[in-house]
C-alpha cells in the first residue's frame, strides 16, 4: 500500500466508524473497558505537553499549531490557558466536533481556529507544532516527510508522539482491540526513537523532554524537540 492510499483510508475512516469510535474515546460518556484504558492514556499524553508548556510559564505569549487536532482534547484546554492555538485536521467530521467542544467549553469560536486541512498541506509559522497520535497511521517514509513538513512550520519547537517499536509485539497483540470489527480497516505503524530523533535533527531540531506513556492498550512516545 502507498502512502496516498494510507491517507485516503485514514481520511474515510475518521469520517465514518473511526470518527464514531474516537469522539467516544475522546469524550466522558460510557465505553468498553478496551476505550477507557485508550481514553485514559491518550489524556495523560495530552496532561503531560499540558504539564511541559505550563512549566515554561509563557503559554499565553505562544501560537501552536496542533496538526491533527482530532476533536480538540488538546486545542481546546492550550486556547483555554490563552494560548492562540491553529487546529487542524484531514477529518471534516472530527473538526466538527472540535468546533463544537470549544463552543461548548469556551464559550467562543475565536479560539482555537479549526480548518479541515491535511497536515502535509499547512504553511505558516508557529512557535511550537505539536502533532499527537498521528504518525501512527503511516509508515516511516511517510513519516518523515511529515515531520520535515512540521518542522518548517516550526519557529521553536515541535511536540510530537508516535507508537514506539520497542512495544512492538505487546501492541501487536492488541491490534485487535485497536480497531476492532468493521473498523478495521486502518492499519498502526509503530516507528522507531532512532529514526524519528534522526530525521528531527536533520531538520535542525535536538530533543529536550521525553516521556513515555504505557497503559494496557496505549503506547505513545512523546518527543519534546526545539530548534539548534
Ligand atoms: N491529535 C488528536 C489527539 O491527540 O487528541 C487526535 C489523534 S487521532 C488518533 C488521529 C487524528 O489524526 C485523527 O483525527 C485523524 O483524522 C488525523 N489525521 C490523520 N492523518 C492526518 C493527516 N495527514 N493530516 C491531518 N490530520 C490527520
Amino acid at each position: 500500500m502507498n502512502a496516498a492510499d494510507d491517507k485516503t483510508i485514514v481520511r474515510e475512516y475518521f469520517n465514518s466508524t473511526g470518527f464514531d469510535r474516537w469522539k467516544r474515546i475522546y469524550g466522558d460518556g460510557e465505553v468498553n473497558k478496551v476505550q477507557l484504558d485508550i481514553r485514559n492514556g491518550h489524556q495523560q499524553t495530552v496532561d503531560t505537553v499540558i504539564g511541559w508548556l505550563k512549566a515554561d510559564n509563557n503559554l499565553a505569549t505562544l501560537s501552536i499549531c496542533d496538526a491533527g487536532c482530532g476533536v480538540g482534547s488538546l486545542s481546546i484546554p492550550l486556547a483555554a490557558e490563552g494560548a492562540k492555538v491553529y487546529a487542524s485536521d484531514i477529518s471534516e467530521k472530527m473538526v466538527t466536533e472540535g468546533k463544537e467542544r470549544a463552543l461548548e467549553a469556551l464559550g467562543s469560536s475565536e479560539n482555537p481556529t479549526f480548518a479541515v486541512q491535511d497536515l502535509e498541506s499547512l504553511s505558516g509559522s508557529y512557535h511550537t507544532v505539536i502533532c499527537l497520535d498521528v504518525l501512527i497511521h503511516y509508515p516511516q517514509d511517510k513519516a518523515d516527510e511529515m515531520i520535515s513538513h512540521l518542522c518548517s512550520l516550526a519557529q521553536s519547537r515541535l511536540i510530537l508522539s508516535f507508537a514506539p517499536k520497542t512495544c512492538a509485539l505487546t501492541l501487536l497483540k492488541k491490534i485487535g482491540s485497536f480497531f476492532p470489527g468493521p473498523s478495521k480497516t486502518t492499519r498502526a505503524y509503530l516507528h522507531r526513537e532512532a529514526d524519528v530523533i534522526k530525521i528531527l535533527e536533520t531538520n535542525g531540531f535536538a530533543v529536550q523532554r521525553k516521556s513515555l506513556t504505557k497503559t494496557r492498550f496505549y503506547f505513545s512516545r512523546l518527543l519534546e524537540a526545539t530548534r539548534v
